[in-house]
């Protein structure tokens, strides 16, 4: 028998399809080791035929067979082509995202105990080889036997020698871990309000088979999910239930595995290479039938999957930042479409470009205006921040803010303080002289963090010892611009002794269950204010909680990205959401430098129409997204001359299509990245504005030729981060 392989080397030169001679139980969407050249490669059967195009002497047996199961479904060979066309990657990088990393490379495999019994199926073994004779005399009594202890008594030439002609079968069996073990909180399924469920019957009964559930924050999206997946797996199918960051997961999952025991599996980054593997396998073998997690777990190994919900569906993590740089909606489309099976996006504020396809008729609208029991969202204040400085308020906290705070603490209820950034302080600042300390691999500021009293760089993690004097003109009046987090516990502190208060941010936050204890601890009362970022703005559900702080609402809007008023009305509503979800009346407190803002106007109002009518009028007229489409074409690479070489090719390229066809193109021009260098490399991009997508393919075409061993090129559509 003749296997087809597709190595594992992400090469555009290798990405094609190689034959090897292998044992007839070989099947297709295993993964094997081949010789390659003088290396042994990993790789991936596609198909397995009787007969080959090519002379037998030239063909090589395959070396190794890793599951008795094959990891790879159908599916993913499907999934493969249109992955590996649409983003312009090679076939093994396609197939790369369905595994999770540290299945590939032999990272875990040896942590699985293996096991070797008879196949009871004839297959002639010559009189002459006798370790292999004394094998199968050795199994005839036993059931199965240690696979690692059978090579020790009998040599291991003999015994793998005994597994490729078939007549011994190798099992792998795994220890299981269970990563979240005395998680579960009991969670009775709910009676659904009657808005739940004319939701889930609409779901139900839409001919169309995209839905978006726009709900406001505490509508009760999570039980109409949960709901439907029940119904789901009632009908012996599975689903893939997606939320946008790894710090919402353990809540859901907890919240999932009370109900649904150990059909629910997470896949997400934070598990350990073990516990990763174990949950991935639960799902591929049929044991688990719900795939939870973040943006990868759309590639869960699931076969007929029923439903595919993702939550938050506006969230910038569900668009890829590594290649292939796909986005989740799209390959969830693929994967429903394979499957016929139900996609459900769902949001407090869905993106302008989900709201416009439900408007337009694409998919299915579903609207929850009102929370559960009509419980009022919590009232949104306005701290007008430049009447505070004209008072000669120097703190973070405006006076309403303080006000709340100590009623809130008075009363025993809990607050969130939110804000945009990390650390300490913002940039390190020489007065004299106007120096700001830089890191040395990338072109962006440090920032100071008090804990260590150290300066970091976000970009690529280095520290550096905090500056004694200017290294510029040595002057010593060193000043740290801007607040973090870390300014804001200590001034909380200060300002309220006797609160207990808690920090979760990036810098806070380590090690798989990081989130879940400080989220945890907050959840139990053991602290009164909860100080964070973009973290804890989402999803979290915290009854005591009546107070929401935010101290710097438009920062978000400074940004000259046209997503950047949509982004500030998202994280408003949001973070907002927080408040008052349970029995008692919310408020929010929003600090702001220009009140007058229209976005926030909306945002104080809860009015996702009037934002969104208004935003889809500025997009419509200035041609922005989803109206045209914004390519950057990133050409990174640590010699500057080489890069800038690869940089003028790519845009002569470009420009030849712009030539033949400049209606397409709104804007194009090339130029150094706002960054101009992360971790030694240097960057520049190709930054266009295109009609539509009709050119996206010769452009990631372009930009695959023009890659080197020495300049990367790859291409981003509508990047949600522009630095
Ligand atoms: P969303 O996901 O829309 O923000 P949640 O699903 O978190 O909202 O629901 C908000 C609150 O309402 C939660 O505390 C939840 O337990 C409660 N809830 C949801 N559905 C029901 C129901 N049918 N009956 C009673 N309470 C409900
Ligand atoms: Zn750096």
């Amino acid at each position: 028998m003749y296997a087809q392989v597709i190595v594992d080397i992400a090469h555009s030169q290798v990405d094609k399809i190689f034959e090897y001679s292998c044992p007839p139980y070989l099947k297709a969407g295993s993964r094997v080791k081949v010789p390659f050249g003088k290396m042994l490669v990993d790789g991936f059967v596609l198909g397995v035929e009787e007969r080959s195009s090519f002379p037998p002497e030239k063909i090589k047996p395959i070396a190794e067979i890793f599951d008795e199961l094959p990891a790879l479904q159908p599916e993913c060979f499907s999934l493969m082509e249109r992955i590996s066309s649409r983003y312009k990657v090679p076939k093994a990088a396609a197939l790369r995202l369905f595994l999770p990393s540290e299945m590939r490379l032999g990272k875990v495999r040896e942590v699985y105990k293996k096991y070797a019994k008879l196949a009871h199926i004839s297959v002639p073994i010559s009189k002459s080889a006798k370790k292999q004779q004394q094998v199968l005399s050795f199994l005839e009594d036993k059931t199965e036997y240690d696979f690692t202890a059978l090579c020790n008594m009998f040599g291991r030439g003999a015994v793998n020698s005994l597994a490729e002609k078939g007549a011994i079968i190798v099992e792998k069996r795994q220890i299981k871990r269970n990563p979240f073990s005395g998680m579960e909180a009991e969670v009775k399924p709910k009676t659904l309000t009657y808005m739940q469920s004319n939701a889930i019957k609409s779901i139900e009964n839409s001919s169309k088979s995209i839905h978006l559930i726009h709900g406001v924050t505490g509508s009760g999206k999570t039980e109409i999910y949960l709901q439907i997946i029940a119904d789901v797996i009632k009908n012996g199918k599975t689903a893939i239930f997606l939320v946008p960051e790894i710090s919402l997961t353990p809540q859901m999952l907890s919240q999932l595995r009370a109900r649904f025991k150990g059909e629910a599996a997470i896949l997400h980054s934070g598990l350990s290479a073990g516990e990763k593997f174990d949950e991935w396998w639960r799902l591929r073998s049929g044991e688990a039938k719900i795939a939870i997690g973040a943006r990868s777990a759309i590639f869960a190994p699931l076969e007929n999957i029923g439903a595919i919900i993702i939550d938050e569906e506006h969230d910038s993590s569900y668009l890829s930042e590594t290649a292939p740089r796909y986005s989740t909606v799209e390959v969830a489309k693929f994967r429903a479409e394979f499957n016929n099976c139900k996609l459900i996006l769902g949001s407090a504020t869905p993106s302008v470009e989900s709201y416009l396809a439900a408007t337009e008729g694409k998919y299915n609208l579903i609207t929850l205006p009102e929370r559960i029991n009509k419980k009022p969202m919590p009232e949104i204040v306005i701290a007008d921040m430049r009447k505070e400085v004209k008072r000669g308020n120097p703190s973070p906290f405006s006076a309403a803010l303080r006000e709340e705070l100590d009623a809130t603490l008075k009363s025993g209820n809990q607050a969130i303080i939110f804000l945009n950034r990390r650390g300490y302080s913002q940039k390190v600042i020489c007065r004299d002289c106007g120096y700001v300390a830089k890191c040395e691999n990338c072109d962006v500021s440090l920032t100071y963090h008090s804990e260590e009293d150290c300066l970091k760089c976000h970009y690529c993690g280095a520290r550096y010892r905090m500056l004694p004097a200017c290294p510029e003109c040595g002057g010593v009046h060193i000043r740290y611009s801007g607040t973090g987090t870390q300014r804001v516990v200590s001034e909380l502190s200060s300002l309220f002794p006797a609160a207990r208060i808690i920090r979760m941010d990036n810098d806070t936050v380590s090690g798989k269950d990081g989130h879940y204890k400080i989220l945890h601890k907050f959840a139990q009362k053991e602290a009164d204010i909860l100080v964070g970022t973009q973290m804890i703005a989402k999803g979290h559900d915290f009854p005591a909680v009546t107070l929401v702080g935010i101290l710097d609402a438009d920062m978000s809007l400074q940004f000259s990205d046209y997503r950047s008023g949509e982004r500030t009305f998202q994280l408003i509503t949001q973070v907002s959401g927080r408040s008052g979800r349970a029995d008692m009346k919310g408020k929010v407190v929003l600090q702001t430098y220009c009140p007058e803002n229209y976005i926030l106007r909306y945002a104080v109002n809860y009015n996702y129409s009037g934002f969104f009518d208004n935003e889809i009028e500025i997009r419509k007229a200035t041609l922005f997204p989803p109206f045209s489409l914004i390519c950057r074409v990133m050409v990174t690479g640590e010699d500057e001359a080489k890069t800038l070489e690869a940089l003028k090719t790519v845009y002569f390229e470009i420009e030849k299509l712009r030539n033949f066809d400049s209606k397409q193109f709104l804007f194009l021009n090339k130029m150094h990245s706002p960054v101009k260098k992360i971790q030694g490399k240097h960057r520049y991009q190709v930054l266009m504005r295109l009609k539509d997508e009709a050119l996206l393919q010769n452009i990631y075409e372009i930009s695959v030729a023009a890659t080197t061993p020495y300049v990367l090129v790859y291409v981003e559509e509508n990047p949600t981060n522009l630095s």
